[in-house]
């Protein structure tokens, strides 16, 4: 097995007992992306040489014993949404081709300190709205499990490049469920921490209020792990808490015993295909059997969470990309006035999932409308927090499933917006209310993966890594791997690569 698809904790020890080194490792994540990235797509610029070069010093600097920061070493995807200085970031659209970012978010500030090296940017659906990655202007990702699927979305890149082996680990955000429906999709752990927990500094802005940077892995074990890096105030984001940090690496070793998990009865109505629903039923089974105390719990205003998601997101979304104007970043189109060079920049720049966003978001905001929609939403979205809370009363977490299906076929959805936001029916309500939750393998339907998803109260990230981690030692799900097809999978990548 090529070093590329091993759990970063393993790739950790290996790497301090020099069975590996961190150009050994780089160069088996290049060869991988060579030999697959031609059919799934999960890179939209592989951030070769750059990374060469940081990863021979840390060759030098694990040769030499040297004390070493936590991932050193460590190749890390990033989604194309998050600012990497002098390195492009589109955000899977035309309005940016060509943008390098003057600054670096604050998470790749952190992980240059903790020793990551940024392996390459993912593919996302554009300004990262969408289910299923096809919304991006560079082509649509892959499932590794199946390529006439998607891999969810919008961290589909993120998604497919770990399950496929490319990285050991990826960032990805979450808005509505963009780290976990594809984390769940694709097979993978995906973990969007509560709001305020990370920095969003240099994330490009959808939905402020809901947007969260979080990580893509294949173990619980990893999620903690770069959360750890992640996780902390900072005085560039006036909305990142100043909450202590806790050692998440210490959590997991809880176990799951004496734990209350909340089963959402909305979580297991009608919608739900008969595989998703049997495999989530077994993982019930499997969490009463390690010791968790199980129980019913109802979040009732969970069916008002889909049109609440859509006002409140296409608002905050409408505001956000009004910066795309031609003068400041990227793309512009020319005309004889300033007016006329605007709209028609935004013509050519935004896609079509883009622009009835940002229609949707403009009407809602509008004199005349904002009451009868943006403030009804708002009180809804208070609802939905209720919710939850009345749930914390009782559990210290709430299961839900991640996704109401196994991964669909790509264009299957394209033509019915409708049907694609129902993708996120559950992981939506957790945005709203601003909660952590994560996505862990729980089985397969028609050979396709299926997630698990766990929510806790507001910065607890320790218990939903603590139940998650024991779920996952206790099952084998998530080390079954993709049958991919190596050798000359669909020829060289496509083209922006450094
Ligand atoms: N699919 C949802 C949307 O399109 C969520 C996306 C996200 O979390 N970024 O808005």
């Amino acid at each position: 097995m090529s070093p590329a698809q091993l759990p970063v904790a393993d790739l950790l020890l290996r790497l301090r007992r020099r069975q590996v080194a961190p150009s050994e490792l780089l160069a088996a994540c290049l060869a991988r992306i060579e030999a697959l990235d031609g059919t799934l797509r999960a890179f939209l610029y592989v951030h070769g040489e750059a990374a060469r070069a940081e990863a021979r010093r840390w060759d030098q600097a694990y040769a030499r014993g040297e004390q070493v920061p936590p991932l050193a070493g460590i190749p890390v995807a990033v989604k194309d949404v998050i600012a990497t200085r002098g390195v492009p970031t589109t955000c899977g659209s035309r309005i940016l081709e060509g943008w390098r970012p003057p600054y670096e978010a604050t998470v790749m500030t952190r992980l240059r300190e903790a020793g990551a090296i940024l392996l390459g940017k993912t593919n996302t659906d554009e300004f990262a709205m969408g289910s299923s990655t096809e919304n991006s202007a560079f082509g649509p990702t892959r499932n590794p499990w199946d390529p006439e699927r998607v891999p969810g979305g919008s961290s589909g890149g993120s998604a497919a490049a770990v399950a496929a082996g490319m990285a050991p680990c990826a960032l990805g955000t979450d808005t509505g469920g963009s780290i976990r429906q594809p984390a769940g999709l694709c097979g993978i752990v995906g973990l969007k921490p509560t709001y305020g927990r990370v920095s969003r500094y240099g994330l490009v802005a959808y939905g402020s209020s809901l947007d969260q940077i979080g990580p893509l892995t294949r173990t619980v074990e990893d999620a903690a792990l770069l959360l750890q890096v992640l996780a902390g105030h900072d005085p560039r984001d006036a909305t990142s808490a100043d909450v202590p940090v806790p050692d998440y690496g210490e959590a997991l070793r809880a176990g799951i015993a004496g734990l209350r998990v909340g089963i959402a009865r909305e979580g297991l109505d009608e919608g739900l295909q008969p595989g998703v629903r049997a495999a989530i039923l077994q993982a019930v089974q499997a969490l009463a059997e390690l010791g968790a105390g199980l129980e019913e719990v109802t979040l009732p205003t969970i069916e008002y969470a889909l049109p609440t998601y859509y006002l409140v997101a296409t608002a905050e979304a409408s505001s956000n990309l009004a910066r795309y104007d031609g003068v400041r970043y990227g793309l512009r189109v020319e005309a004889s006035e300033i007016v006329a060079m605007f709209s028609r920049t935004r013509e050519a720049g935004f896609g079509p999932e883009v622009k009835r966003r940002i229609m949707l978001g403009t009407y809602a905001l509008s004199a005349g409308f904002y009451e009868a929609f943006y403030l009804k939403a708002q009180r809804a979205r208070t609802l939905v927090r209720r919710d939850f809370e009345r749930a914390f009363e009782r559990v210290d977490l709430v299961l839900l499933p991640t996704s109401p299906t196994v991964a669909f076929r790509l264009g299957e959805r394209v033509a019915d917006p409708l049907q694609m936001y129902l993708a996120d029916i559950f992981t939506i309500p957790v945005n709203l209310a601003g909660l952590p939750g994560i996505s862990v393998p729980c089985g397969f339907s028609e050979g396709l993966p299926v997630g698990l998803q766990l929510v806790g109260r507001p910065f607890d990230e320790p218990t939903v890594l603590r139940a998650a981690a024991a779920y996952q030692e206790a099952t084998d799900w998530h080390l079954q791997r993709p049958p991919l097809a190596e050798a000359g999978a669909g020829g060289p990548a496509g083209g922006g690569r450094g």
